[in-house]
């Protein structure tokens, strides 16, 4: 677990702490913060209580927010035909419907959403082969099968969903306000996973690797490409590389599962 999804724990037990002994142990309490207390609990009911088909409608709104501020490659593109050609057949998968399309921007990364958004940039493209990029798409639908994306969303909604999501005037559909996305799409895509996540994830990749006829050693060579970027500090370098950390640790497993 990083240090942001830490303090942000240890926050939320703070204010559980609060919620469950605070009437007690602080003696007499104000109406006011009797009040503010039932609205945190409101808040958080409310928000366990975002159904797939709500999430769904959130994640939509960050991939387009994302789309519009990223130049996306267009079918003509070299991206968008290498990437088309190498993920051809996975229009579904897993009972997910994904739509993969390339960023032409010069990082090392990469990102799924819980909707089947998947976005490949054309710096990661640059450096990794064919099976890498599967690889790398793998483990980014790893993340969204195990529900890690997920889990984050309702976390964020947790946070911020009494400020942040609105219903529209016939009050069914739900959405984040458009100031709040980027902030959102820190919070749910670019946080750092924890350990346990990360090979949750790698094994759900490996298993797409076979199940698809890749070549899974894809796996180790992507990872320790990773870890030599993330050795060397260079230019280019490498929002996937501080997502997903210990790329070495990483490669050693998939290496002994190869095995
Ligand atoms: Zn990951």
């Amino acid at each position: 677990m990083n240090r942001s999804n830490k303090t942000i724990s240890r926050r939320d037990f703070a204010a559980m702490t609060a919620l469950l002994g605070g009437v007690s142990l602080a003696g007499p309490v104000s109406a006011q913060s009797f009040g503010d207390i039932l609205g945190s609990a409101k808040k958080v009911a409310e928000a366990a209580s975002y159904s797939d088909a709500e999430m769904k409608v959130f994640f939509d709104q960050m991939s387009d927010d994302m789309d519009s501020k990223n130049p996306v490659a267009g079918p003509d593109d070299p991206y968008g035909q290498r990437l088309a050609a190498l993920s051809q057949g996975l229009e579904s998968y897993d009972g997910l419907d994904l739509d993969i399309k390339a960023y032409l921007v010069q990082d090392v990364n990469a990102f799924a959403m819980a909707n089947g958004t998947i976005r490949v940039f054309a710096g990661l493209m640059d450096q990794f082969t064919d099976d890498e990029v599967r690889y790398v798409i793998g483990h980014e639908i790893g993340h969204v099968q195990r529900e890690h994306t997920k889990k984050r969303m309702q976390g964020a909604l947790q946070r911020d969903a009494a400020m942040s999501v609105a219903g529209t005037a016939s009050g069914d559909v739900k959405r984040i306000a458009s100031s709040e996305l980027g902030k959102f799409f820190g919070d749910v895509i670019t946080a750092q996973h924890s350990q346990k996540h990360e090979r949750q994830a790698d094994d759900y990749a490996f298993d797409f690797m076979q199940d698809n006829g890749y070549d899974a050693q894809a796996c180790v060579t992507a990872l320790e490409k990773l870890e030599a970027m993330s050795g060397g500090g260079g230019g280019g370098l490498a929002a996937w590389t501080s997502t997903h950390p210990r790329p070495k640790d990483r490669a050693k497993r998939m290496r002994k599962k190869l095995d």
